[in-house]
């Protein structure tokens, strides 16, 4: 799909949306999109990029989406299931992966998860020395037909985005491969363990530039070279290579892609491609991002010390990451006009902000875009993972709803429910209770209530 492609399906879904109340001025301020066709594209470039001669696994890595039936349109289109936490465990249970297809990874895996975990068959990668031990114990009581491998810290370095870093020199995820005599200790540990047969790195998140990432796969391959050289068997079969595929948040172009990552991954490992070992890949914001867009109505405007102000329903708690890391974390913001259709007058200067009741609310500043007004909608788009997936709750703002969207060859744009709305429960009326209210020394609770309101 062309980036225009991509616009263009951007705008039919939202215009779509708007006629069938998905968007609403009153009722839907804010929802959510997923382009479901888009997905299964991508995941069909993620499976193409790959020969087809080596055995890979791609896991999706679900922190990236994990509503339940997002997870499983994935598992529909023939993905595994990268999960982080006992939570996203059990979503992609849910969403009907089999456990051979799920790989557990979190640096704080407890007893009773690890146990869970080992007893369905999941994959664990262990992040330490102790959690071997751990596994120790408890595979000296059962055994178990999980794929268990260590996640190593090839400490290759940072890319742009120092929280997204994972292979830094003092980062908190695996055992750091070049620490005193770590690797005499790896080796040993995986002649100890005759189960420990695969070997797991994620270098980083946004930001860290493919050659990074290939070098610190690199470093992996190569580390599993070695431990089956001085064991002199093929113990490690297996190389989970983790995501990380920076997404391009400036335009609608999906640059770099799987097969940019793949060629240069090549250069550098080219062992990973010997077909000696299995490769599973944890791919969660390249999959999805440029497959979502957050669609919010412009609730008011005003102007402030010379600069237009559109107040807009999208704020920290759909892009926490933007609103708080404005500069690592830039979004595209778009406007369209109340039905939907890109408005086209000339761009002004103008802060586009959030709901939420802090000053910093703000989803850009001082953005060239077509004067916003009142009753015209923002588009997001990009947003299809870590945005609308996992919401903030500040404010007691409500999680908005999240449609799947598939066009047919006549345009028709059908929606599936990802995700409802949360329900916003107002407080009953107060009501006449003359039972509770002729109680002595026990006032009404909606009374107290209201005079608690007055009094503050
Ligand atoms: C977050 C994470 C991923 C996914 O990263 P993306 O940048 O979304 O591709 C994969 N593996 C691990 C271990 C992670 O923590």
């Amino acid at each position: 799909m062309s980036g225009s492609d991509k616009a263009d399906r951007r705008e039919r879904i939202l215009e779509a949306a708007v006629q069938q109340g998905l968007l609403d001025s009153e009722a839907a301020v804010l929802a959510g999109f997923i382009d479901l066709d888009g997905v299964n594209e991508t995941v069909t470039s993620l499976r193409d990029a790959f020969p087809d001669s080596l055995r890979v696994r791609h896991a999706f890595a679900a922190k990236a989406n994990c509503l339940v039936p997002v997870l499983e349109e994935l598992r529909h289109s023939g993905m595994g299931c990268e999960a982080a936490s006992a939570g996203e465990l059990a979503q992609a249970l849910e969403a009907g992966f089999a456990p051979e297809q799920i790989v557990f990874d979190s640096p704080a895996k407890t007893r009773a998860e690890l146990v869970q975990a080992l007893s369905l068959g999941i994959a664990v990668n262990a992040d330490s020395f102790q959690e071997l031990s751990r596994l120790d114990e408890i595979l000296a009581a059962r055994g178990s037909g999980s794929r268990i491998g260590l996640r190593i810290n090839p400490q290759v370095g940072a890319g742009s985005i120092t929280a997204m870093s994972t292979a830094t020199a003092t980062s908190k995820f695996g055992v750091p491969l070049e620490d005193g005599d770590n690797r005499q200790r790896l080796i040993q540990a995986y002649r100890d363990r005759p189960w420990l047969t695969w070997v797991h790195t994620h270098v980083g998140s946004q930001g860290c530039p493919l050659e990074l990432i290939a070098q610190g796969i690199a470093k992996a391959v190569a580390f599993a070279e070695e431990v089956n050289d001085h064991l002199g068997r093929r113990q490690v079969t297996g190389i989970d290579i983790g995501g990380g595929l920076p997404v391009n948040f400036d335009s609608d172009a999906s640059t770099p892609g799987f097969d940019t990552y793949v060629a240069r991954l090549r250069e550098h490992a080219p062992a990973l491609f010997s077909g000696e070992y299995e490769i599973v890949t944890e791919f969660g914001r390249s999959v999805l991002a440029k497959n979502g867009f957050t669609a919010a109505y412009v609730e008011y405007t005003k102007t402030v010390g010379g600069r237009p102000i559109a107040i807009t329903h999208a704020g920290a708690q759909v892009a926490t990451r933007t609103v708080f890391a404005p500069d690592a974390w830039p979004l595209r913001v778009e406007a369209h006009d109340p039905r939907g259709r890109a408005k086209s007058s000339r761009p002004v200067r103008q802060d586009i902000a959030g709901p939420c009741c802090f000053a910093g609310d703000l989803l850009a500043r001082d953005r060239m875009l077509p004067l916003l007004d009142a009753g015209d909608i923002v588009v997001l788009p990009d947003t299809g993972a870590y945005y609308f997936s996992t919401p903030f709750h500040y404010n007691s703002l409500p999680e908005p709803a999240v449609h799947g969207a598939r066009i047919d060859d006549d345009g028709r744009v059908a929606f599936r429910l990802l995700r409802p709305a949360q329900a916003v429960h107002p407080v009953p009326a107060p009501r006449a209770r003359p039972d509770r209210a002729s109680t002595p020394g026990r006032p009404e609770r909606t009374t107290t209530r209201r005079k608690q309101v007055q009094s503050s």
